[in-house]
């Protein structure tokens, strides 16, 4: 089956690349100058790869919508989402998420919602973890933040401030952890050489795992 895609074609770039968007569809990324039989040449030997891929993102898509009465994993827990209008307080606990809104609330509604509780615990959570692992580091980063960042899962800055993506909320413990410990590493080394690399492990000694599972499935950290 021929995959159907979009041609963009980009002044600066030297070779053709492919990428397949969370929902499946497919952009190819040309040089000006490669003729188009020739794109759908290349795109054509690709197809195996791309039916893969989009395999991949149909098994990463959540199955249910988000709504009240579903079930999110958070930290590795599954956690009840419990929409009620009368809630004082939003929170995240160990085995619901209570959200301040109507039982029938949409999924857009939940997702906003729910974004504004994760971000507010993984505050606390990313700090809290950032401080144990900065001890056993001894390290001392000048501030713990939470970003919304696209396509990263933490910095670490000259001045020592370390971020964090709130995404990391959906992924199992562990994986936070990993992210937590890399950029920790950064306050001493500032690359990704053997040192760093053995620092890192020194902490974790099972990181490549979680770096593994984070290639895999961290494209699927979204709520909607
Ligand atoms: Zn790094």
């Amino acid at each position: 089956m021929q995959a159907e895609y979009a041609i963009e074609r980009r002044r600066r770039r030297k070779r053709l690349a492919l990428v397949v968007e969370r929902d499946g569809s497919v952009r190819v990324l040309a040089p000006m100058h490669v003729p188009e039989d020739r794109v759908h040449a290349w795109v054509a030997a690709k197809s195996d790869w791309i039916v893969k891929q989009q395999a991949r993102m149909r098994r990463l898509r959540r199955q249910t919508p988000l709504r009240s009465g579903a079930v999110l994993e958070v930290l590795g827990r599954g956690r009840l989402i419990q929409c009620d209008p009368l809630l004082e307080h939003q929170a995240l606990g160990d085995d619901v998420v209570h959200l301040r809104l109507p039982e029938h609330a949409d999924e857009h509604q939940v997702c906003e919602q729910l974004r504004r509780v994760l971000v507010a615990a993984a505050g606390r959570h990313f700090g809290a973890r950032a401080m144990h692992y900065a001890r056993l580091m001894r390290v001392r980063p000048s501030s713990i933040g939470i970003k919304d960042y696209r396509t990263r899962w933490g910095s670490c800055h000259a001045d020592g401030r370390i971020f964090l993506n709130w995404r990391l909320m959906l992924a199992p413990v562990a994986v936070g952890d990993y992210v937590v410990v890399h950029e920790l590493a950064h306050l001493r080394h500032a690359d990704h050489s053997s040192r760093f690399w053995g620092l890192v492990g020194q902490v974790l000694p099972c990181f490549e795992r979680d770096h593994a599972w984070l290639r895999e499935h961290g494209i699927g950290l979204e709520l909607a």
